[in-house]
């Protein structure tokens, strides 16, 4: 009894992880017949927290116990199936070579998919499989269990409910993302950060009113670097509370340079919220460089909002309290925006890029604009229209209501020196003779050419 206990799940009655490692040992040493594949399986649900969460733990292990079943129906014979723990699952199997592995999975994949039934309630709960192919070259089980996983990983993330094979270049991604997360340490204190800005004009007359500032990334060997190649890595890895202080620090120093009507804008992520030292830092770069409150705003997505609402919405309060204006960012990208809105009184709302770009050919997403500013207008919030290129989409926000207008109709975001022909801007107070540097006319034909920032 000890025994078997060392060596199978209790739950389901499968071997257990150790078992599967002492068989796939014993496999790997074994030589491949001619003309056969042989390959590790690893599995996990796509939906089994949403099932433990609203269904029951009990609900839970019976799921486990039907997913056991249903992968025990599709293993032949000679293959092994085990559980690794949580909902986790293994399989080692052996087919003909020319496409059975392949057509095997897809069947794997469609069974799992199928409805649950939970004494009586229905669950849905997909299930995701990384899969690696053994070679002659590798000996190691460790190693063929860390592609197994990195294969889950991509089919995970490429969308759930399929299965994904290791390939090489997903062990260089890997290699290249670890890398990246150190140089991305490293890059705060090697000063590689930049702050670009992008001008917020009004609709009408289209003379600024505000900067939205955006992060960049000055790689010593890969050039400038756009968030969106890192910033969901600094949110896994927790970094992105450092990078978002070191942001609003350097917004507000830049921002002691601009006209006093002018308003900076800043992207706060849902975890820095959650920093001891939030406040504190927005306080202390308000005071240091002699910043009404007023003048800045924080931007935040409505996933903010979705997780922990209660502490997160006594954080949002307090901030406001200070006087900081709170706009809601990418607004009708997510879930239920519409209860966010009631939840919390926004200082102002921006419409999502996405939207705007289908202004002129797709009528819904005309709709969709016009509606979010009327809402907008009777709830007393502003609006602002992100990604604006074109006059077409300028005129119609303008004449449907729209406050503010950003986009590359009007500026890509720049460092704030190359911003000069559109709003005036005192020099460093560290570069000698702090006066005005110039001031242009306000921009007539509002179309600026990009020269600083340009992507690969
Ligand atoms: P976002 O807050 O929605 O910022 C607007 C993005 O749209 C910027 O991309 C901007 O360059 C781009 N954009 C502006 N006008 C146009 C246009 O006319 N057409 C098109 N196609 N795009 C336009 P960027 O700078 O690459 O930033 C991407 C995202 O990265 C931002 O989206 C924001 O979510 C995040 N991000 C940037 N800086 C920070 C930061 O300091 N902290 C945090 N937490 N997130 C940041
Ligand atoms: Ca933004
Ligand atoms: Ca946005």
């Amino acid at each position: 009894r000890m025994a078997y206990m060392a060596h199978y799940d209790s739950l389901t009655g499968l071997p257990n992880r150790v078992t599967m490692q002492e068989h796939l040992e014993k496999v790997m040493r074994k030589p491949q017949a001619p003309n056969t594949v042989r390959a590790l399986l690893w599995g996990d649900l796509d939906n089994f927290k949403w099932v433990n969460d609203t269904l029951g733990h009990p609900a839970g292990d019976e799921l486990l116990r039907q997913v056991s079943a249903r992968l025990n129906v599709m293993a032949e014979k000679t293959d092994i199936v085990a559980r690794l723990g949580g909902d986790e699952f293994a399989m080692v199997i052996e087919r003909p070579a020319g496409g059975a592995l392949e057509a095997f999975l897809n069947r794997l994949i469609e069974h799992m998919r199928k409805p649950y039934d939970l004494w009586g309630s229905t669950a849905h709960c997909s299930a995701s499989f990384g899969v690696r192919v053994f070679d002659t070259f590798t000996t190691d089980t460790r190693e063929v269990l860390k592609h197994a996983d990195l294969a889950l990983y991509e089919a995970k993330r490429t969308g759930k409910a399929q299965w994904s094979m290791f390939t090489n270049d997903l062990e260089a991604t890997a290699q290249a993302r670890v890398q990246i997360e150190g140089e991305l340490e490293r890059a705060i204190d090697n000063d590689e950060l930049r702050v670009f800005f992008q001008p917020l004009v009004d609709a009408s007359s289209h003379q600024i009113l505000g900067v939205e500032s955006l992060l960049r990334w000055q790689h010593p060997t890969r050039g400038l670097v756009f968030p969106d190649e890192f910033i969901e890595m600094a949110e896994d890895n927790g970094l992105i509370t450092r990078m978002g202080e070191w942001m609003i620090r350097a917004a507000l120093k830049e921002a002691a340079r601009l006209p006093d009507h002018v308003k900076v804008a800043v992207n706060i992520s849902p975890l820095q919220i959650h920093s001891s030292t939030l406040v504190a830092t927005i306080v202390n770069g308000l005071a240091a460089n002699n910043i009404k409150p007023n003048r800045l705003e924080l931007e935040i997505t409505e996933s903010v909002l979705m997780t922990d609402t209660e502490f997160t919405l006594k954080r949002l309060h307090q901030i406001k309290d200070l006087g900081v204006r709170i706009s809601l960012d990418d607004f009708g990208t997510g879930y239920s925006s519409l209860s966010y809105l009631r939840a919390f009184p926004f200082d102002k709302i921006k419409i999502d890029k996405s939207f705007v770009k289908d202004i002129e050919s797709r009528s819904e997403s005309r709709a969709i604009a016009m509606a979010t500013l009327s809402l907008a207008k009777s709830l007393g919030m502003r609006c602002t229209a992100e990604g604006v290129e074109t006059k077409y989409q300028a005129d119609f926000l303008r004449d449907h209501g729209c406050d503010e207008l950003q986009g590359f109709f009007i500026s890509r975001a720049q460092p704030l020196d190359n911003l000069l022909h559109i709003v005036e801007v005192r020099r460093r107070p560290d570069t000698e003779g702090a006066e005005v540097l110039q001031i242009e006319q306000p921009v007539e034909s509002t179309v600026v050419p990009f020269t600083a920032e340009k992507r690969a």
